[in-house]
């Protein structure tokens, strides 16, 4: 595994590797590494002769500047994660590395409602640097598979959909939410969790689960009334807890006005921010 720190030398090496008809892996991350991103390198490994993560904690999509000073960071600990799940090349840039004065403009798409909804409403700006990002390191990595995490629904619905836009020849993957056995759907800011945090913590998924169980017996209003109430009696500050079209992410009036359902959350226990979702 060998680990780059600049955009030149990853760019060269990725190119030796399409010369020789390799197919090339790519897992986005911010770090502080845990089995649900592990799972994506593994998923990239399988399915590609060469994989590369980068590890890049993005000032531009943190609209809260306490959580980017917070955000856990475990470089070495993460190499060795890296290595052991079969990941080819690290790319750990500095930000003046990715954001270059004469870096390639962020394209502009019409991203349609998918930006305004969910947590488009509560992290202003969030998606912007999270789309700017993601067509940085592309654009650096000239991936042929790009692997993301159901986790966060919305950021992969909006990458699919920017591809599409752009006539990306990249393929998206959407891999499957990783969880504790308890249900708690593996974060890096679990880590800041007190014991009492985190034995609550589980209730999102659990609530989650029940609105399964609702499906026909309650409107989906009530629903989220609900579940937001479960929720808030636990101890969450709730900020949605919404059930959406999984396509378009918009409100739906019935569960057979959509193709894919999906339920999906967002809650704060104390400072920290959890979210996560499951389609129906
Ligand atoms: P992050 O480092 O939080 O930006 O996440 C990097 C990638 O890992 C994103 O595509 C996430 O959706 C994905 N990811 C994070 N947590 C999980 C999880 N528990 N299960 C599956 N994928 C995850």
């Amino acid at each position: 595994m060998q680990i780059f720190k600049y955009v030149k030398k990853l760019q060269e090496r990725v190119a030796e590797q399409r010369k020789a008809g390799k197919q090339i892996g790519f897992v986005p991350t911010m770090g502080a590494l845990h089995q649900g991103h592990i799972a994506l390198i593994e998923r990239a490994a399988a399915e590609n002769d060469y994989v590369v993560c980068s590890i890049f904690v993005n000032p531009t999509q943190f609209n809260d500047a306490s959580d980017l000073v917070k955000y856990p960071r475990t470089i070495n600990a993460d190499l060795a994660k890296l290595y052991a799940a079969g990941c080819s090349a690290v790319f750990v840039p500095t930000v003046a590395e990715i954001y270059p004065k004469n870096a390639a403009p962020t394209p502009v798409v019409d991203f349609e409602q998918l930006m305004e909804v969910l947590e488009g409403v509560h992290r202003p700006g969030h998606f912007d640097g999270m789309v700017q990002v993601v067509h940085r390191l592309l654009d650096i990595a000239r991936p042929d598979n790009l692997y993301m995490g159901q986790k966060d629904y919305q950021q992969q619905a909006i990458i699919r959909h920017m591809l599409k836009a752009i006539a990306s020849e990249i393929k998206l993957t959407t891999c499957k939410t990783v969880r504790e056995n308890d249900g708690l759907a593996m974060s890096s800011r679990n880590t800041r969790l007190t014991e009492a945090q985190r034995a609550i913590a589980p209730t999102i998924h659990a609530t989650l689960t029940s609105v399964a169980e609702k499906i026909g017996e309650q409107s989906i209003q009530d629903i989220e009334a609900w579940a937001t109430e479960q929720l808030t009696k636990k101890g969450f500050v709730v900020d949605y807890f919404s059930i959406v079209d999984g396509e378009s992410l918009q409100s739906i009036e019935s569960f057979e006005a959509a193709d894919t359902v999906v339920v999906a959350t967002a809650a704060y226990l104390g400072d920290i921010r959890l979210i996560d979702n499951l389609i129906l």
